[in-house]
């Protein structure tokens, strides 16, 4: 149309030298690649507004919402109808989409005439081609021109040819500018300093003036040199491309659907999470009653020690840390009087995996090896010192100076120790190395360390609670209720082992195959199959075994299983933690998944991150019910309609999680309403918390034998 009003003014106004006057009255239509990119900012800043809340109503680029979220990805299959209407002609297509044979698309299409008095207004028909300077663009022109009444000269021809020319090079430069913007945005969201991309393009001007596309993506290419842009032909893009749309739509709600049914298995309701702590406090019972005892699972043994610290703890204690992330040997130097101090200072030593998993005797050698470096170090070899033994497993414990091992856990599996005094096996190592002696006073379980630390500072703490590679509580029970051991009198610290809770069987409802896959693969399958679902060394790996259902059900990862995930403990629980901070952008999650070998698009990202959250927040939940069961008992063993109380707690995905700890607070509050509970963090309980026991053991045997 413009080409047609300026053609009839130039007719009667040009003579001579007509190009060059062409270009001289033109001139405003050339635009420099510096006012191209003018345009390309203003662009962006136009789709910026469209985008915005505040700005969307007066934007003149509106930016429409499509609610197509995704790109087909090659698994959509179907038989679709699609109007087109809107073109040219009315079109109603049939779609087959086949995803089995190479991304097979059937279309078969009838097409209906709009009738004229249905399309308002009379839009013009596509226009004859553009007439170019070559020989067949010239007698082209002058066919046109004829056609439309003129009688042209060669020279008219030449021109008329220029005119056009210089009209549709400003159309192609101007749809390369505003690309360029978009193009530049997309890298923007992407945060990638290149940009690969495909661009799907239709239109008969496209697709059939001689020279559009060239002009296009060179100016394109000037513009935004650092994205690399290939340009695809959309066949039939209304039709194909609607039933894409739905193709893709009606993937994208079966797979959420399917999605949601599998997570739907760890989103406990509160009546779920009622029924574990019923079920938790019903194996306590168990496991205090003498006569249930022995086929109990969560064992409730009894840990000798009868009292929190009253803070007349006095001397030097060394310390042993085995069980935990790291084996450390420890000196502490408690204070006792008016300005009461913990002084500690402590060393790390590796244990090699084939020392974990040798002969028990090499184990405790290599231990008491530790010792012996630990004390020059210290330059304190030579008086006999008192040692409190932190041994972070299941043991059977008949005084504080002595604890049979009830089964490895962790990783660990050291032969020959398992139904033996793991206090004796220290001794014997001990006098095996001759070279320095040391008086084993007490064999200390963290749980119960990290509660004794935290009750040294705070005297209401009655409970100790670890959330680290693995998952125990302790709390202080009466006497009279440990059928396991004479005498009514007084309370006990009584280590739960609560991680073995449900290795009967009572949990299986609430397992899903993920954690069953997860306890399959363990070292110790079977067992602990609470701690499975809660503790830092699981977590990670049922996070794992879901990625890993999702990509083969093409929810993930475009459907490739790679190799990374296949990696068994590839995904560590410090990972949910960094993804589920909510601090962090998608953009991070990817960075995340990226180093861990996983490419991931966004939608990839968001669901990694929800999965994440499932599974931290069902850990977090569990373990506030068996926190519930654990208050509310001794809650109802004083007799008292509320109870306030402190657990001290211990344990880096405790510590680290972004949402844990509130998550379990939470629970604890809403499933036992008569409890007001704190959580105080232990700092070191497993070292300070084995001083502050052995101290108090030394103290209450100088009593008896005085
Ligand atoms: P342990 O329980 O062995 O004494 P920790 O309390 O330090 O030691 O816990 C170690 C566990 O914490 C590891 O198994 C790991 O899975 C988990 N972990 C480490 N870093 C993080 C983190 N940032 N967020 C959550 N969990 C973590
Ligand atoms: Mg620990």
């Amino acid at each position: 149309m413009i080409a047609a009003q300026l053609l009839a003014y130039y007719f009667t106004e040009l003579k001579d030298d007509q190009v060059k006057k062409i270009d001289k009255y033109l001139y405003a239509m050339r635009l420099s690649d510096e006012t191209l990119i003018d345009i390309m900012t203003r662009f962006k800043k136009e789709m910026k507004n469209g985008l915005s809340r505040d700005f969307n109503p007066t934007a003149t680029v509106k930016m429409l919402p499509t609610f197509v979220r995704s790109i087909p990805d090659g698994s959509e299959k179907g038989d679709f109808i699609a109007l087109d209407l809107g073109g040219s002609s009315f079109r109603i297509l049939r779609v087959q989409v086949n995803h089995e044979q190479n991304q097979n698309v059937h279309m078969e299409s009838e097409i209906y005439d709009t009738p004229e008095n249905i399309v308002h207004g009379s839009g013009s028909q596509v226009g004859p081609p553009a007439p170019h300077r070559n020989k067949e663009g010239l007698h082209n022109a002058k066919e046109i021109l004829t056609r439309l009444g003129v009688e042209p000269s060669d020279d008219d021809c030449i021109s008329v040819q220029h005119v056009c020319t210089i009209v549709s090079f400003r159309s192609a430069n101007l749809v390369a500018a505003t690309l360029g913007a978009i193009l530049n945005r997309l890298r923007d969201n992407k945060g990638t300093p290149r940009l690969r991309t495909t661009v799907g393009v239709d239109g008969s001007l496209y697709k059939t003036h001689p020279q559009f596309s060239r002009r296009f993506h060179k100016t394109l290419r000037r513009l935004v040199p650092d994205s690399d842009v290939r340009f695809l032909l959309s066949e039939s893009g209304s039709g194909k491309g609607a039933a894409m749309v739905t193709a893709v739509a009606y993937r994208l709600a079966e797979q959420h659907r399917q999605i949601e049914e599998t997570l739907a298995h760890f989103r406990l309701t509160k009546d779920m999470l009622l029924e574990v702590k019923k079920r938790m406090r019903a194996e306590m019972d168990m496991g205090l009653r003498k006569q249930t005892h022995e086929k109990a699972v969560v064992k409730m043994l009894p840990s000798f020690v009868r009292s929190t610290p009253d803070g007349t703890e006095h001397g030097d204690f060394l310390a042993l840390d085995l069980g935990g992330t790291n084996f450390r040997v420890l000196l502490v130097k408690i204070r006792s009087g008016k300005k009461r101090t913990v002084e500690m200072h402590n060393k790390i030593y590796a244990i090699p995996i084939e020392i974990m998993q040798g002969t028990g005797e090499e184990l405790f050698d290599h231990i008491v090896s530790c010792i012996s470096d630990f004390l020059d170090y210290m330059g304190i070899k030579g008086p006999k010192m008192p040692l409190g033994f932190t041994f972070s497993f299941p043991c059977k414990q008949t005084s504080l100076d002595a604890g049979i091992l009830i089964t490895w856990t962790k990783g660990f599996k050291a032969t020959d120790c398992v139904g033996h005094d793991v206090a004796t096996l220290l001794r014997e190592a001990i006098k095996r190395r001759e070279e320095f002696d040391l008086d084993v006073v007490a064999v200390v379980n963290d749980t119960v360390g990290t509660m004794m630390t935290c009750a040294y500072e705070e005297p209401t703490c009655e409970v100790g609670l670890i959330v680290g590679t693995g998952s125990n509580a302790c709390y202080m029970e009466e006497m009279k209720n440990v059928e396991m051991l004479e005498g009514n009198d007084g309370r006990m610290c009584i280590n739960m082992e609560w991680g073995a809770f449900g290795d009967n069987g009572c949990l299986d409802d609430i397992r899903t195959i993920y954690d069953r896959l997860v306890d399959e693969y363990s070292l110790n399958a079977g067992k602990q199959r609470f701690e499975k679902m809660i503790s830092g060394m699981y977590l990670g790996e049922i996070v794992r075994n879901i990625l890993i259902d999702f990509t083969k059900k093409g929810f993930l990862f475009r459907g490739q299983i790679s190799e990374t995930l296949k990696t068994r403990g590839i995904f560590q629980t410090k990972y949910l933690s960094q993804i589920e901070s909510d601090r962090l952008a998608l953009l991070q999650v990817r960075a995340i998944l990226q180093q861990l070998g996983l490419n991931s698009t966004c939608d990839d990202s968001i669901l990694v991150k929800t999965v994440c959250g499932v599974v931290s927040k069902r850990a977090a939940q569990l373990c506030g019910a068996g926190m519930a069961a654990v208050v509310d008992k001794i809650r109802e063993n004083r007799g008292l309609d509320h109870l306030n109380v402190t657990v001290g707690v211990d344990g880096t995905l405790y510590k680290l999680h972004p949402h844990f700890s509130r998550i379990m607070y939470q629970t604890v509050k809403e499933l036992s309403p008569k409890c007001n509970v704190s959580f105080l963090l232990s700092e070191d309980g497993s070292g300070k918390g084995a001083a502050l026991i052995t101290a108090v053991g030394v103290r209450l045997r100088e009593e008896t034998s005085s």
